[in-house]
């Protein structure tokens, strides 16, 4: 049981573990922090958390759990006004989906990353934002990626394991690098590709025939392309290294493609589209496997 969590950043990510640890009895006190004094408002008419407050400093006092839930580019700000604030005892983690940018960011404001800081990340969301998005189920079966830093002592790492677990999730540990390359692929790459693909047929001079005839296959691909750009700006030149090399590498696939289809090389064209079912169909039964 939690006694006191500290929320920073009170939007879809923040606010879903909040209602998900209530759901499941497992945190007493709910402190929100944020800069809108209506969104904590409403956070709190949604019984997302209890009370709520401006400043992190004052927000983490007393509290056992902190979790920093903010865009990646006010990570670093946060960080900087919980210096010398941070109480003894008290753990902090953050669900930033870069985790070297914010192991960066705590290097920058403190020189060594504290021990108190565990990062991590929820691999968990949906293409909306905002506390009104939040919802109890987000983090049921799915995976949150924590990436301890040298300084971290064991039991933080337990702890910050610990309330993910109770919020419904599986927990696994990896290298903070070793994260951005996978979620490079994984998740970064394909938000890229959507926002290009959408942006891409909205600038050719059909597209208002393109989209008038657009179905579900256009609609289900582009999905993500529908999350909040600054925030996937954020993530995405966050981890530039590592989304350059994934869309350098895909660019060839797709040459690949892109040329097997002009030689009609329909073998080749067919080839592709099997094992892409066939490792879809692998990647569905993972998933189904965890929930
Ligand atoms: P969100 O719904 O937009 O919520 C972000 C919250 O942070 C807002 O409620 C906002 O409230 C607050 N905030 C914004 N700028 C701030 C600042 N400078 N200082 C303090 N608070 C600030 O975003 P989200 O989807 O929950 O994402 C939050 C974090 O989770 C991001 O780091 C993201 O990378 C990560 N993440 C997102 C997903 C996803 O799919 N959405 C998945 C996993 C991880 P105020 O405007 O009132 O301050």
């Amino acid at each position: 049981m939690i006694r006191r969590l500290a929320i920073i950043g009170v939007g879809l990510i923040g606010g879903s573990l909040a209602l998900s640890l209530r759901r499941n009895a497992a945190v007493e006190e709910v402190v929100g922090c944020g800069r809108s004094a209506a969104n904590l408002e409403r956070a709190r008419a949604l019984g997302v958390i209890d009370h709520g407050c401006h400043d992190p400093a004052e927000a983490v006092q007393g509290a056992d759990l902190v979790v920093i839930c903010v865009p990646l580019r006010a990570m670093r700000g946060v960080l900087a006004a919980l210096e010398g604030a941070v109480e003894p005892g008290t753990v902090v983690t953050d669900a930033g989906s870069v985790k070297g940018s914010v192991i960066e960011d705590a290097r920058a404001v403190f020189g060594t990353p504290p021990a108190w800081l565990v990062p991590g990340h929820p691999i968990a969301g949906t293409e909306n934002s905002g506390v009104e998005a939040a919802f109890a189920e987000l983090y049921d079966g799915r995976r949150v990626i924590l990436t301890p830093t040298a300084e971290n002592p064991e039991d933080a790492v337990e702890r910050v394991s610990a309330l993910w677990q109770a919020a419904g999730a599986q927990v696994v540990c990896m290298e903070a690098d070793h994260h951005d390359e996978v979620l490079a692929a994984t998740s970064h790459l394909p938000h890229a590709l959507a926002y290009a693909l959408v942006d891409a047929l909205a600038s050719w001079d059909d597209r208002q025939e393109i989209f008038e005839y657009a179905a579900g296959g256009f609609r289900d691909f582009t999905r993500i392309a529908s999350s909040d750009p600054a925030m996937w700006r954020d993530i995405c030149t966050a981890n530039r290294a590592h989304l350059v090399a994934a869309l350098r590498r895909y660019q060839e696939d797709l040459g690949r493609l892109t040329e097997a289809l002009a030689a009609g090389d329909d073998d080749q064209v067919l080839r592709v589209f099997e094992n892409a079912q066939e490792a879809r169909a692998g990647f569905l039964r993972l998933l189904e496997g965890r929930s």
